[in-house]
């Protein structure tokens, strides 16, 4: 198998943890004799530092001449006062927008290790694994017309437009019953289509795109109650799959039952080419410091074997060593507690892990 990965670090702890994912598929490759090729690009505040903008041409380029592109964070507290427009956040948003992902794929696993962390109690969560499925390009956030509405120089109301049309849920769907013919064959679909129109295309078109799927079970779930189930009863979820700003909260929220943002990880599939990264930020305030947690990044490295690359066993297998890891009692500062046995750096994280593997 050969894969074109771009690499953009980025900024803050971004270049510490894509060190450790890196690490991690180099020792895939070697193992499984697959030829993994890296080209490392700028993103962010170091793009604008050396190359005076976010998203240098190069580093679009890159990306669009790979298979892959793997992401580590953008941000520095230096660039804050830049407009919008200017700031490394800008770079990434571009970025995101031009390969046009359409799919934002969140896995939320329980892990023994960590349960002090967890709001949860262990018995509530216990094997909860959970994938969301989060329609990205389409609904509120993106529908038109939208604005404010201003009568003698005062803004009286304001206003946003949901509109989805059927192709957008027929290929976020797809995505969503692929996935889970890999894992435990549930799907769950999450509208509010007791309320909204959308809501009710939603299901239609969910339900049609299921038939394709004969060996995956559908089930519908009004957002309310979902919201609720995912605190109550997170084991009993396989895939969600739901729109864009019930995915926004639903994501959030079930990331939680983990416990520790520096685990989880993140894909954006169905565009051009797709784009992998942890779900944390830059952290400013532990960066270079060696502690940042590499988890999120080697997760999100697991995930491009899986949805990219279609190495499933490749994939599972570091799934596996990182909670083997966290079994033993390793941990890095953020996910210390009364569990941990041992608490180690990024590298030595990311070599435990290598080893485990
Ligand atoms: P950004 O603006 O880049 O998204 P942020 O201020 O939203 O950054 P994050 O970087 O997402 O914040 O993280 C919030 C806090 O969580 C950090 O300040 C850091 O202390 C902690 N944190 C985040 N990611 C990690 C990690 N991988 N390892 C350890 N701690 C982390
Ligand atoms: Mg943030």
């Amino acid at each position: 198998m050969k894969l074109k990965v771009a690499l953009l670090p980025g900024d803050g702890i971004g270049p510490e943890v894509i060190d450790e994912a890196v690490r991690i598929l180099k020792t895939i490759g070697e193992l499984c004799d697959h030829d993994f090729e890296f080209i490392e690009k700028l993103i962010g505040g170091v793009a604008i530092r050396d190359c005076g903008s976010p998203l240098p041409v190069e580093t679009l380029d890159a990306c669009f001449a790979s298979d892959a592109v793997l992401l580590g964070a953008v941000g520095a507290p230096r660039y804050d006062d830049l407009p919008p427009d200017k700031r490394p956040e800008a770079g990434l948003l571009t970025l995101r927008r031009a390969l046009g992902g359409y799919a934002n794929l969140r896995p939320v696993v329980f892990y023994d290790a960590l349960a002090p962390s967890s709001p949860l109690r262990p018995e509530t969560a216990r094997g909860a694994d959970i994938l969301i499925v989060r329609e990205l390009l389409g609904g509120l956030y993106f529908s038109e017309p939208r604005g404010f509405v201003v009568e003698a120089g005062k803004q009286i109301a304001a206003y946003n437009t949901l509109r989805y049309e059927t192709y957008e849920i027929e290929r976020v769907a797809h995505i969503a019953f692929q996935a889970a013919r890999q894992r435990r064959r549930k799907v769950t679909s999450v509208d509010k289509a007791n309320v909204l129109e959308t809501s009710q295309l939603w299901r239609e078109t969910v339900t049609r795109v299921a038939a394709s799927y004969p060996e995956v079970s559908l089930e519908h779930l009004y957002v309310d109650a979902c919201a609720m189930r995912l605190v109550t009863h997170p084991q009993r979820f396989d895939v969600i799959l739901t729109e864009n700003l019930f995915g926004d909260i639903l994501s959030d929220e079930a990331a939680v039952i983990n416990g520790s943002l520096g685990t989880l990880a993140s894909a954006t599939i169905g565009g051009a080419i797709d784009l992998y990264e942890p779900v944390h930020g830059s952290a400013p305030d532990i960066a270079g410091r060696g502690i940042a947690n590499p988890i999120g990044a080697i997760a999100s490295a697991a995930l491009m074997l899986r949805y990219t690359a279609h190495l499933e066993q490749e994939a599972s297998d570091i799934e596996t060593a990182i909670r083997q890891v966290l079994d033993a009692g390793y941990a890095t500062p953020d996910l210390q507690s009364e569990a941990t046995r041992c608490v180690v750096g990024t590298a030595e994280m990311g070599q435990l892990i290598t080893e485990a593997l």
